[in-house]
C-alpha cells in the first residue's frame, strides 16, 4: 500500500506531490493520471506562455471568497520562491502577470517533473480513475480498465470540465461529497449582432459591464475584442465567470471612454464636431476610433453623407450616450466547455477544512485545484490557486501519516 496517492497529474496535482515528498520525504507518493502525459493542460495556458500566479492576488479576486485560509499559506510571493528555487527563472509582466523567462509553458512542465522526480514521486500515467472506496487502511482506486492501486491518504486533483478530457467529480461524489452545477467560464459571451456590424475582429480598450435586468453584476476594464458572434476579450472573458452564475436576461454594457463621465464625454463629443466641422460627418471619428466602430456608430445614429457642423446636437447627445452605454443582449457563451478556461462550480469548498483541505466526509481524503468550486480572473489566479491548495493539501495529508507506518523509501 503506497502513503499517498494523487489522482490527476495537472498543476495542483504536481504541486502536491512536490510538496508532500519535501514534507515527508520517506512516504511514498504515487500520482495517477488518466491521460498519456501528466500537465498537458499547463502546456497551452496562456498561450503556451504559461501565466503561472499573477504578484497581485488575493483571496478577495476568487469565488467563492472563502479561501483565505489556504491562499495564505502559499500567496503569489511564495509561489515565485518556490518556482525560483525549482529553478524556473521569472519575470513580471503588465498586469502583474508572471511568466516564464523562458517564454515557454514547457518549461514550468519540466521544472515540475523534474523536480518530482529528483524527490522520487512516481507518476503512472493512462491510469483514468473511475471507482474510489474507503477501506479501513485506506483507499482503493480502480482505473476504467481495471487497474487498482491502494493507498493510505488520497488527494483528489481532477482539475474541471474545462478544456478536459477527464474528470473526476464521480470519485468525490463516490466518497460522500456532493458536485454543484457546473459552467464553463473564462470564455467568449455570444451576444445579438445586431449593433455590432462591421467589427468582427476589431479590439479596444474599454471597460465591459455585466447586467442582470437593473442590476450590475459586474465591470471590467481592459481589452474587448468584437467578434462575429458577439464579445470576446481580457475583460469579456472576466465577465463570462459572473454571466456563468446568473438566472434570467443578461447584457454587456460598453464603455469606449471609461475615463470619461457621461457629461464629460458629451461635452468631449460637442467640442470636437465644433473644432471638425469642415470634416465629411462620415469621418467624424477618424482619429478617436478603429474606423469601423466610427462607421458603425454614425450609422447606427442614422448618419449619412454631409459635414460634420451639420449633425444636430441631439444626435452627439445620442451619440455620446451610445459611446458610454453601448447595450448588447447575451445569448449564451461561446462553445460550452471546449473553449473555457475554468470550470464555475464543482465540490463546494466548505465541504473540506478551510486550513488543510481536508474531506469532512470522508477521513483521509483531500481535495485541491479546480475540482473544487473555486475559480479566479484571467491572468494567472487560476494556476496560483491550484499551486497554493496543491501545496496545502500536499503537506497536510503526509504529516497526517503517523510516522511508524511510513515506508522506508
Ligand atoms: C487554454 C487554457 C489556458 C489557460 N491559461 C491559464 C493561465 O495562463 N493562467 C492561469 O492561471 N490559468 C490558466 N488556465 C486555467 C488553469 O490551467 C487551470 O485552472 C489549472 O490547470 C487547474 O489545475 P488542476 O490541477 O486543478 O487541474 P488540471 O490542470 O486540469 O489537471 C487535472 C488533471 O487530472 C487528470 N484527470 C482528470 N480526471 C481524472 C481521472 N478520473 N483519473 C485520472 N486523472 C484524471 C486530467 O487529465 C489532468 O491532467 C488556462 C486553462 C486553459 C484551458
Amino acid at each position: 500500500m503506497e502513503d499517498l496517492l494523487i489522482v490527476g497529474g495537472g498543476a495542483a496535482g504536481l504541486m502536491a506531490a512536490i510538496c508532500a515528498k519535501e514534507e515527508t520525504p520517506a512516504a511514498s507518493v504515487v500520482i495517477l493520471e488518466a491521460g498519456e502525459r501528466v500537465g498537458k493542460k499547463l502546456l497551452s495556458t496562456g498561450n503556451g506562455r504559461c501565466n503561472l500566479t499573477n504578484v497581485g492576488a488575493e483571496a478577495k479576486d476568487y469565488a467563492p471568497a472563502q479561501v483565505e485560509g489556504i491562499f495564505a499559506q502559499m500567496p503569489p510571493k511564495s509561489v515565485m520562491e518556490k518556482f525560483t528555487q525549482m529553478g524556473l527563472m521569472l519575470r513580471v509582466e503588465d498586469g502583474g502577470r508572471v511568466y516564464p523567462i523562458s517564454d515557454a509553458a514547457s518549461s514550468v512542465l519540466d521544472t515540475l517533473r523534474l523536480t518530482a522526480a529528483h524527490l522520487g514521486v512516481v507518476e503512472r500515467v493512462n491510469f483514468a480513475a473511475e471507482s474510489l472506496q474507503r477501506t479501513k487502511n485506506g483507499f482503493v482506486l480502480t482505473a476504467k480498465d481495471g487497474q487498482r492501486i491502494e493507498g493510505k491518504r488520497l488527494i483528489l486533483t481532477t482539475g474541471g470540465q474545462a478544456a478536459s478530457k477527464f474528470t473526476g467529480y464521480r470519485l468525490a461524489e463516490q466518497l460522500g461529497h456532493s458536485v454543484t452545477g457546473l459552467e464553463p467560464a473564462l470564455l467568449p459571451l455570444k451576444t445579438d449582432v445586431s449593433s455590432l456590424k462591421g467589427l468582427n475582429g476589431v479590439r479596444v480598450k474599454g471597460a465591459a459591464a455585466l447586467y442582470n435586468g437593473r442590476n450590475l453584476v459586474h465591470r471590467e476594464e481592459g481589452e474587448i475584442l468584437f467578434k462575429d458572434f458577439g464579445l470576446s476579450g481580457i475583460a469579456v472573458f472576466n465577465l463570462s465567470r459572473h454571466f456563468a452564475r446568473q438566472k434570467g436576461k443578461c447584457e454587456v454594457e460598453i464603455d469606449l471612454l471609461p475615463n470619461l463621465t457621461d457629461a464629460e464625454a458629451e461635452e468631449m463629443l460637442l467640442a470636437r464636431a465644433k473644432s471638425l466641422a469642415w470634416r465629411d460627418a462620415d469621418g467624424f471619428f477618424l482619429g478617436m476610433f478603429h474606423k469601423n466602430i466610427g462607421i458603425n456608430l454614425l450609422k447606427s445614429a442614422g448618419i449619412s453623407g454631409g459635414r460634420v457642423g451639420e449633425i444636430p446636437k441631439s444626435t452627439l447627445q445620442t451619440l455620446a450616450r451610445q459611446l458610454k452605454h453601448w447595450r448588447v443582449a447575451v445569448t449564451g457563451n461561446m462553445g460550452r466547455f471546449a473553449n473555457a478556461q475554468v470550470t464555475v462550480g464543482g465540490v463546494p469548498l466548505n465541504e473540506a477544512d478551510g486550513k488543510t483541505l481536508e474531506s469532512k466526509k470522508c477521513k483521509g481524503l483531500y481535495l485541491a485545484g479546480e475540482v473544487l468550486d473555486v475559480d479566479g480572473p484571467c491572468g494567472g489566479y487560476n494556476l496560483q490557486w491550484a499551486w497554493c491548495s496543491g501545496a496545502v493539501a500536499g503537506k497536510a495529508a503526509v504529516r497526517e501519516l503517523p510516522q511508524s507506518k511510513i515506508r522506508q523509501a
